[in-house]
Formats: structure tokens, C-alpha cells, sequence
């Protein structure tokens, strides 16, 4: 049996949207991925509008569910996942952009669901919502994994939208093996419409990152009219070039998921995605595309 260090029994319960045990697009090799509940952005295009926000407990979800699966509990939601058919129709009638389903582990819980994916798993992955609102929870599960003496060779990234100060990412970075991070707009205005938030802070984490050695990849989702614009790709290859190389992973806007205006985007072609494509491996930046291209 191995114990967690001290500071994970003292940590919060990270607020978990969604484990999956397996899976290869989350960072490199098969992968453990926590989503974690909640995000500091409200991006129209987002494709998990129900990780965005928390629950207030107001109950509209209840008589959504069809299985029966949610009943009042003194203000909060009871879940019971043995009923849950994974319909959704919980999600779609909830007004705060939140889960009745969401789970609180603990660090040692997350353990033990990390050893039953032993064999199947090179790593972890914490996603979300935005990973790094749950900075405690985060730095405790990957100082615990680490000390464990059969997790620790597990490497241990985060998904992030880069909005974490300098402070927070001298936390966690000595704790973490590499970094996915989102730039979702070079033009500061668009990236407000984008997301609600400023790009400085992306662009400063992405430096910051990167110089500690830690940047796997910037991530880019193309969206028609908005960012596949030529300043936008033009930019985008700068950045990488600035940072040493930097794989870019390019991503598709679908409309599948969103919410409000991002309804009435058009999906990003495929030829305009291979276009930009050929721009980043033009200046010898090693490009990484959507692996289905549904919609084409
Ligand atoms: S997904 Fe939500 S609405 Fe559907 S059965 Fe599960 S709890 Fe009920
Ligand atoms: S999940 Fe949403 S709808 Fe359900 S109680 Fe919480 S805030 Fe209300």
C-alpha cells in the first residue's frame, strides 16, 4: 500500500466532471483524464458549455432527468449513477452552465482509480473546464503521484487556457511534465469576444512555460470568419517560432455541444485547417491535426 504525502489528505476534493481510463488525444500515449469542473473563460464555442459553470442547488435539472437518478438533498443534488442512462437531457436543462453529476474525489480516491488503469495508461492528464481553478487539488494528485513508488512513473500534464498568474504556475509547474495550452486569439479584441477574458496572460503563460522547458503544445482552435484569418495563422507561427519550435496542435470548430451565437458559426473546413497547416510546417513548426474530420 502507498500513502500520499501528508499535503494530499489535506488538500481539497478536486470537483470532477468526467474521468475517462483511456484515452490518446489528451497528451502523448494513452492517458488517465480528470475533467475538472469549472472555468474562467465562457467561450460560446466551447464544446463542454456544462463544465463551465457550478451547481447553486436550484433543482431544475430534477424533473429533466428521465431515469430518476437526481432527488433534492438539503439544498444540494443526490446523483445516483447506478440510475444514470447518460441521457444529458440534465445538462441541456441546466441554467448555470453546470452538472448535477459532477463527483468530489479526494487525492486518494483518484489513486485508486489511477491503479486499476495501470496497465492501460502512460500518464495523466487533468483537463476540464479549466485544470488550474483547482490549483490545490491538482499540485497535491501529482506530488502524490510521484511519491507513489507504482505511479510515479506516470508523467503528469494540464490542459490549461493559460489565464494561471506566474504565482500559480511556480506552483505546479515543479510538480508537472508538460503543459497543453490553449491560445484561442492573437487579436486581443477578438479574443475577448472569443472568451469573455484577455490574451495577455495566455501569451505570458505560454512564454513562461516554455522557458521551464514544459510547453508540449499550443493548441489553436480554427474557427471561419475569426481565427482563420491570415494575422491570426501569421501570429500563431510567430509564437511557436519565438518558443523554440513548439508543436501546434490545430483544431476544427464544430458546432457540436456549443451553445448561443457559436450556433450559428460554420464548421471550419478541412481545407482551410490543412492551409494553415502548411503555413506552420512552411516555417518548420511540427503541425498536429484533428484525427476525425466528421462534418467534411
Ligand atoms: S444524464 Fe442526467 S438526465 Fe440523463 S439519466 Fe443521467 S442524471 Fe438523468
Ligand atoms: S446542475 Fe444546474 S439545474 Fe441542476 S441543480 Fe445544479 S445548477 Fe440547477
Amino acid at each position: 500500500m502507498n500513502s500520499p504525502p501528508a499535503n494530499a489528505a489535506e488538500a481539497p476534493a478536486g470537483v470532477v466532471a468526467r474521468l475517462l481510463d483511456w484515452s490518446v488525444v489528451d497528451g502523448p500515449g494513452n492517458r488517465f483524464v480528470l475533467f475538472l469542473q469549472g472555468c474562467n473563460f465562457a467561450c460560446p464555442g466551447c464544446h463542454n458549455p456544462h463544465t463551465i459553470g457550478h451547481c447553486d442547488g436550484c433543482g431544475a435539472c430534477i424533473p429533466a432527468c428521465p431515469a430518476g437518478a437526481l432527488a433534492p438533498a438539503g439544498g444540494h443534488i443526490a446523483f445516483d449513477p447506478a440510475r444514470c442512462t447518460r441521457c444529458d437531457a440534465c445538462l441541456e436543462a441546466c441554467p448555470a452552465g453546470a452538472s448535477p453529476m459532477v463527483r468530489r474525489m479526494p487525492v486518494d480516491e483518484v489513486l485508486a482509480a489511477l491503479r486499476e488503469a495501470l496497465p492501460f495508461i502512460g500518464g495523466v492528464t487533468v483537463s476540464g473546464g479549466e485544470a488550474t481553478l483547482q490549483l490545490k487539488f491538482v499540485v497535491a494528485l501529482f506530488a502524490a503521484i510521484r511519491a507513489a513508488p507504482d505511479l510515479c512513473h506516470l508523467t503528469c500534464f494540464i490542459d490549461s487556457n493559460g489565464h494561471l498568474g506566474p504565482l500559480g504556475w511556480a506552483r505546479v509547474l515543479p510538480v508537472t511534465d508538460g503543459v497543453m495550452l490553449d491560445v484561442k486569439a492573437f487579436d486581443p479584441t477578438r479574443h475577448r469576444a472569443l472568451t469573455g477574458q484577455d490574451n495577455a496572460r495566455a501569451l505570458a503563460s505560454a512564454r513562461l512555460v516554455a522557458a521551464a522547458g514544459k510547453l508540449h503544445e499550443l493548441r489553436f482552435l480554427m474557427v471561419p470568419g475569426q481565427t482563420d484569418r491570415p494575422e491570426e495563422i501569421g501570429a500563431l507561427v510567430a509564437l511557436a517560432r519565438e518558443l523554440g519550435g513548439v508543436p501546434v496542435r490545430l483544431n476544427a470548430f464544430r458546432r457540436h455541444g456549443v451553445r448561443g451565437p457559436a450556433r450559428a458559426w460554420p464548421a471550419m473546413p478541412r481545407a482551410g485547417v490543412e492551409a494553415a497547416a502548411a503555413r506552420l510546417a512552411a516555417a518548420g513548426i511540427t503541425v498536429r491535426l484533428p484525427a476525425v474530420w466528421a462534418g467534411d
